[in-house]
């Protein structure tokens, strides 16, 4: 019997409410298919930041780079500003970790409401491959800067070969086994070195994936696609900046932030992945046991299923895709219920 050894942060805000919640569930689905797993955890996050200036201990990363994996609940304060958890945690441990791909499903499922009119369960379904490591957010070897004259700034991007072709391939790989479908976003019109150099390296790997039908679209039509025909998506690719905002289009057509999942990915084994669930850590609803857990559940089962245990990433997926299309299923307010946490986990368990 494999056991793994997962770190698990709970971070902040509703972040230790959701995973404490759905802890003993995943549990319960893994010894289910077989296997089993030891949790760590660390009480990293904003606590820390204000208690002592740091958001995680110097070490951090030596002390996570021996598990398997690292699930993480949300960090955020309303008083510590957001590049403090960007690059104190967050930004480090993708770094650190390689994790090269961001990886967003977004589902529209059976029971859940999309603000798109006419759009009903099951319409929407695609993943976004967002480059994690480079691309628009990368330093250019300190060529960025504010003019000292304070009326100008400079903002780089890199595009490295190695960097572009493992995402671009990691997308093609997963349209391979899904639709056979993959849309990668530029904005090549505009920006006539990096996007034209992203174009032609998805041409090359391309030719290694005949199966796979490509479509190219430049990132103002893919925001109004997503919204006008979202439909039609499998995979899509798209460097960081437009990754990052892509995602959060997914999000909102798919229903609520309380149910979309996340994995940072380094696909091979020699440095750990970590999951999470989109949403931050809502201090307006911190407390009062009525943060939706599905999010965090779904990304337990991603974790699963990077760890090669489909079974139970599958047993996970399907409960709560069965719990959200049985109108008598408790729910959180959040997807038009007046259920707790608590009991749409203890709901999930019955139904594993
Ligand atoms: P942070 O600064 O940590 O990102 P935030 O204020 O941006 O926090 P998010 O957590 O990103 O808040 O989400 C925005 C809003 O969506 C929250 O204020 C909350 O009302 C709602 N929300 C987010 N996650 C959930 C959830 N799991 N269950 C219910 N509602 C949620
Ligand atoms: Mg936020």
């Amino acid at each position: 019997m494999d056991a793994y050894e997962i770190a698990v942060i709970p971070g902040d805000g509703i972040g230790p409410e959701v995973v404490d919640a759905a802890l003993p569930l995943v549990a319960d689905a893994a010894e289910e298919a077989g296997f089993s797993f030891e949790t760590t955890r660390f009480d990293w996050g904003t606590e820390r930041y204000l208690d002592r200036g740091e958001m995680m201990p110097d070490d951090g990363l030596d002390r996570l780079s021996a598990f398997d994996s690292i699930f993480l609940g949300a960090v955020g304060h309303p008083e510590v500003p957001d590049h403090v958890t960007l690059h104190g945690l967050l930004l480090p441990i993708r770094k650190g970790f390689d994790q090269y791909v961001c990886k967003r499903p977004n589902v529209l499922f059976e029971g859940i409401e999309s603000p798109l009119r006419g759009y009903g369960s099951g319409d929407i379904d695609f993943v976004v491959y967002r480059e994690n490591t480079e691309g628009e957010y990368a330093s250019v070897g300190g060529r960025e800067h504010r003019g000292f004259d304070h009326e100008t700034a400079v903002q780089s991007a890199l595009f490295t070969r190695r960097g572009t072709e493992r995402i671009v391939r990691a997308a093609f790989e997963a349209a391979a086994a899904r639709e056979g479908h993959l849309t990668s976003v530029t904005k090549s019109n505009a920006q006539a070195h990096s996007m034209v150099f992203w174009d032609d390296v998805v041409e090359e790997v391309a030719t290694e994936f005949p199966s796979v039908e490509v479509e190219r679209l430049l990132v103002d039509a893919a925001a109004m696609d997503l919204i006008r025909r979202p439909h039609e998506f499998d995979v899509l690719v798209a460097s960081n900046l437009f990754g990052d905002i892509l995602t959060d289009v997914g999000a909102q057509i798919t229903g609520s932030m309380g149910l979309a999942p996340s994995g940072n990915v380094h696909p091979d084994e020699s440095s750990p992945s970590m999951f999470e669930p989109v949403h931050g850590s809502a201090p307006d609803i911190v407390g009062e046991g009525v943060a939706n857990p599905l999010a965090t559940v779904l990304s337990w089962s991603m974790l699963f299923e990077e760890l090669g245990e489909t079974r139970a990433a599958d047993a996970l997926w399907t409960g709560v895709t069965d719990q959200l299309a049985d109108d008598d299923a408790p729910r959180t307010p959040d997807i038009g219920g007046t259920a707790g946490t608590d009991d749409v986990v203890a709901d999930l368990r019955s139904r594993l």
